[in-house]
C-alpha cells in the first residue's frame, strides 16, 4: 500500500477500491477475499502476501496514488481450497461476497459487496478445512480478580464447555483440548501454544457478559445451566462475540454451556501427553498414537468422542464400569452388534452439517446428512431393541425423518443453485413452475412445426441461443422467403443460416426463463422451510448424534475386545497396579505380527511400588514404560487393555518423563527440559500417582547424572507413587536394602557370538553392564570405533572397578520424614533461609573399604574378549587359503586393539 503519511490510505481511490478499503477496515488482520464476478480478488500487501502463500501468479490491477495495485485472484469454484490453505499457514481471511446480481447500475458505483465470514483457525465449519476426527476448539481466557476461566466452543458441532482453571493448570488445559484458536490476555502464560493467540479483543464485564450469554441462549437466568464462576462467564461470552464476528454477525448453533468437571479426570500435564503421544505424536502428526492404534470407530463423530475420552480419562470407577458395561453388554450380543455397525457405517456427521445449516453455509447434502443419520438411528434402535442404552432417536421430533423423506430428493445435487434438491410431488407450485420449465423442450417442438407450416420452410429450426434466446434458424437459401413475412424480425445472419424472432418466441423465452426463476425461488423457500424445521429439532437432533457417537465408541471397544487380547480391566478405588502380559498398543501394532511383541507383566502394590528398570540400549524399557501408563489411561477410559488381565487402583495423576527433547525455541536444553520435567513430577506427585521416569540424568556429566538419578529416585520411593524408573545407571539396582519398596527389574538379552539378542522380557534382577557399545554396532557405527570403544570400556571398567564402587549407597539417605516434608521447590527463597527437604546429590567420597556386593545373574555375564572369541569361532577345515590369509590380518588387528588396552591400564 502506498506509504503516505500526508495522505489517508484511501484517498483517490476508485470506486471499487474505495469499497475494498472500506471492507478491509471491518478484518483489518485478515486477508481480504473480494468477490469479482467468478473470482476472488485480493489486494495491496493481501495480494503480495497470499500470492507468495499460495504459489499463485502476482499482477496488478490499475493504480492507487499513483502506484500500481498488486493483485491476485483465484475462481470463486475453488475458493475453498484456496482459503484451505491460507489457513492452515496461519493467516485469517474474509470473505466479501456480491449482495446484488449484476445489471445496468446508474453512473459507476459498484456493485454492492459485504462481508461474510471471517475465516480463522478456531471457527471454521467447511469439512474439507476441518479434519474429521478432531475437535475444532475455539477457546478463550479471562481472568477477573486474579481468578482464571476458561471457555471453549466447537463452531463446527456446537460444543460448548467452561471451566474455572489455575494458571498453573492452564498448560495441562490447552495440552489437553489442543485448541486451534485462543481468545486470550496478554498476560495469559500460553506456552508452546502461544502462536494460536487470535488478535486482541477488549472483554466484557461480568455483569455484561452473564446478560449476553443469557440472552443467546433465550433464559433469564443460567442458573439452570450450571454453576460458573465470573471468570468463565467472561470467556464464555468471549467465545459467542468471536464466533459470531466469524460469521459476520450470524451466530453459529451452540450447545447450552456446559460446566466441564476438571477434576474428575486424571490430571496429565502437557510434558506427560507429549511423551505418551496420546492422541498427537511428538511431530504433530496423529499416526503412530495411541488413538490411531485403538481407533476403531466407523463415525466421524465417534473418532472424535473417543479422542475426548482419551484425552480426558476419568477418576470414578462408577463412571468407568458404565462405560465398561456398554461394551462388555455389546460384545455378547453379536447379532444387534453387527447390525448397529451397519447403521453406523451409514452415518454422516451430523453435529457438523447442523453447523453449517445454522450458518447458512449449508450444501443440500447436509439437510441430507439428517434425514441419513435418523434412517440410521432407527436401525440402531431397532438393533438394540433389548440394549440397557438409551434409544438414540429418544426425544427427536417423530415428524422429522419423515418430513425430509418426502421432501428431499435421492439423489441429491451439489449446490443449492443446480436445483433438484425438492423431491418432485412434495411441493405443488414447485412442481408447476417446473413443469413449465422443463416442458420447454415440448413446446418448441409443437412450435416449430407450426412455423414450417406457417412459412412453407420445412428445414427451419428453433433453437436457443446464448445471447438471442429463441429464434428460428433456417438455411440461407431458405431465409429469403421468411424475410418477406412482416411478423419474424432478422436478428443474425450468418454465412450459412439466418436468424429470426416473433413475438411467440419471445413470449415462450419469458415464460420459460420466469418459470425456471419461479422455481428456483420456490424452492429456495421450500428449502429454508425445511432448514428452519431442522434447527428448531436441533437439541434433540444433537442428543441423537451424540448417542451415535457413543454407540460408535462403545463398539469400537467391543471390536478391541472381540479374540480376547484386550481385556476389561478391574479398576478400585485402591492403589494396586496389576499388568499381566501387558503389550503396547502402538509397538505392537508397527511390529505387524501380534506375536512379535513380548508381554510383560507390572506389579506395583504398595509394597513394591518403586520399579527400577535396567538393561541395554533397545532392550525395550521405554517401550515397557509407556505401555503401563497407557494402560492406566485406556482403563481410565473406560476401554479395554492390551493386557491378559489388569487391575487397576484410579491413578489421579499420570508423570511421563521418557526421552529427551530440547526446546531451543523456548531457550531451554535437553538436560534443562529433564530437570524442569523431573521438578514438575517431584513438585505434584503422591501416592495415587502413577510416573514413569526413564533415563534421568542422562543429559549431563556421568556422575552428576548419577547423583541426580539417585537422589530422585530416593525421593519417589519416599512418596509412595507408583513408579517405573529406567536407568542405565544399573549400580542404582543397588540401593534394594535400603528402599524397601524398590524392585529391582532388567530386560532380559542373551549373549549369542558376542553379539546381544534382546528377549524384550522384564525380569526382577539388574543389568551388570549397559551394552551400549554393541548397540553402537548394530546402529552401524564403523567397526575400528566399536571395536575401539569396547577396549577403552574395557580399559576404564578395569581401572575405576566399575562405577559406582566407590560410591556412597548407603551414606547420607534423607529420612522418610524428611521426604514427607518436602515442599515445592521456590526459587526465590534466600539461600540462607532454612529450607525444606530437597534431594541432594551425593558427595564425591574417597573409597572406603567395604564388602563386595552381591551381583544379580546378569553381572557374571563374561566381557566377551574379541580376540579369544575370533580364535575359538575359526573352523580351519572349511577356510579357503584367502580366507586364511584374511583371517591372520583381522587377529592382527584384534592383538593391536588388545595391546590399546593394556596400554590404557
Ligand atoms: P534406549 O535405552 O536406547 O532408549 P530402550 O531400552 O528404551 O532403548 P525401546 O525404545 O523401548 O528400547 O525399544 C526398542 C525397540 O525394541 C522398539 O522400537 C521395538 O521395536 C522393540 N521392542 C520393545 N519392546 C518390545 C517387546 N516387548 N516385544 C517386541 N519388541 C519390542
Amino acid at each position: 500500500m502506498p506509504d503516505n503519511p500526508l495522505q489517508a490510505p484511501e484517498a483517490g481511490a476508485t470506486p471499487t477500491m474505495a469499497q475494498w478499503f472500506t471492507l478491509k477496515a471491518q478484518a483489518p488482520d485478515a486477508l481480504l477475499f473480494l468477490r469479482m464476478g467468478d473470482f476472488y480478488e485480493l489486494f495491496f500487501d493481501d495480494a503480495v502476501a497470499a500470492a507468495a502463500a499460495l504459489d499463485i501468479a502476482l499482477s496488478r490491477r490499475g493504480e492507487h496514488q499513483g502506484t500500481p495495485i498488486p493483485m491476485c485472484g483465484v475462481p470463486a469454484h475453488a475458493a475453498e481450497a484456496y482459503l484451505a490453505r491460507l489457513i492452515r499457514r496461519g493467516f485469517r481471511v474474509a470473505v466479501a461476497e456480491q449482495m446484488e446480481k449484476p445489471g445496468p447500475k446508474p453512473g459507476r458505483a459498484p456493485l454492492r459487496r459485504e462481508l461474510v465470514r471471517l475465516g480463522t483457525p478456531g471457527t471454521l465449519t467447511e469439512d474439507s478445512l476441518l479434519e474429521p476426527h478432531r475437535p475444532n476448539l475455539l477457546l478463550a481466557l479471562a481472568c477477573v480478580q486474579d481468578r482464571w476461566g476458561a471457555a471453549w466452543v466447537d463452531v463446527s458441532t456446537g460444543l460448548f464447555q467452561t471451566a474455572p482453571v489455575a494458571l498453573a493448570d492452564l498448560q495441562a488445559l490447552l495440552g489437553r483440548l489442543e485448541p486451534a484458536e485462543i481468545v486470550a490476555p496478554a498476560s495469559a502464560p500460553l506456552g508452546d501454544h502461544a502462536p494460536r493467540r487470535a488478535p486482541d479483543t477488549l472483554p466484557p464485564s461480568p455483569a455484561a457478559a452473564r446478560t449476553r450469554v443469557a440472552e443467546v441462549f433465550a433464559v433469564a437466568s443460567l442458573d439452570a445451566f450450571g454453576e460458573f464462576s465470573a471468570a468463565e462467564l467472561v470467556a464464555a461470552a468471549q467465545c459467542i462475540e468471536y464466533a459470531s464476528a466469524a460469521g459476520a454477525g450470524r451466530l453459529p448453533r451452540l450447545s447450552r454451556p456446559e460446566p466441564a468437571s476438571l477434576g474428575g479426570q486424571m490430571a496429565l500435564d502437557a510434558a506427560t501427553r507429549a511423551s505418551l503421544e496420546i492422541t498427537r505424536a511428538r511431530d504433530g502428526g496423529t499416526a503412530h498414537t495411541l488413538l490411531a492404534a485403538i481407533d476403531r470407530t466407523l463415525t466421524a463423530p465417534g473418532a472424535r468422542l473417543l479422542a475426548q475420552w482419551l484425552a480426558g480419562p476419568l477418576l470414578d470407577p462408577a463412571a468407568i464400569a458404565a462405560r465398561q458395561d456398554g461394551w462388555a453388554w455389546l460384545l455378547l450380543q453379536p447379532e444387534p452388534l453387527a447390525r448397529l455397525r451397519s447403521a453406523l457405517r451409514a452415518t454422516p456427521d451430523l453435529p457438523r452439517a447442523l453447523g453449517r445449516l445454522a450458518l447458512g453455509r449449508a450444501a443440500p447434502r447436509d439437510l441430507g446428512a439428517v434425514r441419513t443419520t435418523l434412517e440410521a438411528a432407527a436401525d440402531a434402535d431397532l438393533a438394540l431393541a433389548h440394549a440397557p442404552m438409551p434409544p438414540c432417536l429418544q426425544g427427536v421430533d417423530p415428524a422429522v425423518a419423515p418430513l425430509l423423506a418426502r421432501a428431499l430428493a435421492d439423489p441429491l445435487p451439489a449446490r443449492l443453485d443446480d436445483g433438484g434438491v425438492i423431491a418432485p410431488g412434495y411441493d405443488g407450485e414447485l412442481d408447476a413452475h417446473r413443469a413449465l420449465r422443463d416442458d420447454s423442450r415440448r413446446v418448441v417442438a409443437a412450435l416449430a412445426l407450426d412455423f414450417a407450416q406457417r412459412y412453407g420452410v420445412a428445414s427451419l429450426k428453433i433453437r436457443h441461443h446464448a445471447q438471442l434466446g429463441y429464434v428460428i434458424e433456417a438455411p440461407t437459401a431458405a431465409a429469403e422467403r421468411l424475410r418477406e413475412h412482416p411478423g419474424l424480425t432478422l436478428r443474425q445472419s450468418t454465412a450459412t443460416a439466418a436468424r429470426f424472432g416473433n413475438a411467440e418466441l419471445a413470449d415462450l423465452d419469458r415464460r420459460i426463463t420466469d418459470a425456471a426463476d419461479a422455481a428456483a425461488a420456490r424452492e429456495r423457500l421450500v428449502w429454508q422451510h425445511l432448514v428452519d424445521t431442522v434447527l428448531a429439532a436441533g437439541p434433540t437432533l444433537q442428543s441423537c448424534a451424540d448417542r451415535l457417537a457413543s454407540l460408535d465408541v462403545l463398539q469400537a471397544a467391543a471390536r478391541l475386545a472381540e479374540g480376547g487380547r484386550w481385556t476389561r480391566p478391574v479398576i478400585t478405588q485402591g492403589t494396586e497396579f496389576h499388568i499381566a502380559q501387558g503389550r503396547h498398543p502402538v509397538v505392537e501394532a508397527a511390529l505387524g505380527t501380534a506375536a512379535a511383541f513380548m508381554p510383560n507383566a507390572c506389579d506395583l502394590s504398595p509394597n513394591r511400588a518403586l520399579l527400577l528398570l535396567t538393561g541395554p540400549n533397545m532392550a525395550g524399557k521405554s517401550t515397557y514404560l509407556r505401555q503401563n501408563a497407557l494402560i492406566a489411561i485406556l482403563a481410565q477410559a473406560g476401554l479395554p487393555v492390551p493386557a491378559g488381565r489388569a487391575k487397576i487402583g484410579i491413578v489421579d495423576r499420570l508423570f511421563s518423563r521418557v526421552g529427551a527433547a530440547d526446546d531451543l525455541a523456548r531457550g531451554r536444553s535437553t538436560f534443562m527440559v529433564e530437570m524442569t520435567e523431573t521438578a514438575a513430577i517431584l513438585n505434584q506427585a503422591g501416592p495415587r500417582s502413577l510416573v514413569i521416569v526413564d533415563e534421568i540424568g542422562r543429559g549431563t556429566g556421568t556422575l552428576d547424572g548419577l547423583a541426580i538419578a539417585w537422589a530422585v529416585l530416593e525421593a519417589l520411593h519416599a512418596m509412595r507413587a507408583r513408579t517405573l524408573f529406567a536407568t542405565h545407571f544399573h549400580e542404582l539396582a543397588r540401593l534394594a536394602p535400603a528402599l524397601p519398596r524398590l524392585r529391582p527389574h532388567t530386560m532380559r538379552v542373551k549373549e549369542h557370538r558376542g553379539s546381544v539378542v534382546f528377549l524384550h522380557e522384564v525380569a526382577e534382577g539388574a543389568a551388570g553392564r549397559s551394552w551400549g557399545v554393541h548397540v553402537a554396532g548394530l546402529a552401524g557405527v564403523p567397526s575400528p570405533t566399536v571395536r575401539r570403544a569396547a577396549a577403552l570400556l574395557a580399559a576404564l571398567e578395569r581401572q575405576r572397578g566399575g562405577l559406582g564402587a566407590d560410591l556412597p549407597l548407603f551414606a547420607d539417605l534423607p529420612t522418610e520424614a524428611e521426604f514427607h516434608q518436602h515442599e515445592p521447590h521456590l526459587p526465590e527463597a534466600h539461600p540462607h533461609e532454612p529450607r525444606p527437604y530437597e534431594p541432594r546429590p551425593p558427595e564425591p567420597r574417597p573409597p572406603e573399604p567395604r564388602p563386595p556386593e552381591p551381583r544379580p545373574p546378569e553381572a557374571h555375564l563374561p566381557a566377551p574378549d574379541p580376540l579369544h572369541q575370533a580364535v575359538a569361532a575359526i573352523e580351519p577345515d572349511r577356510l579357503s587359503p584367502r580366507e586364511a590369509l584374511d583371517l591372520i590380518y583381522r587377529l592382527r588387528e584384534l592383538l593391536t586393539v588388545s595391546t590399546a588396552e593394556t596400554s590404557l591400564d
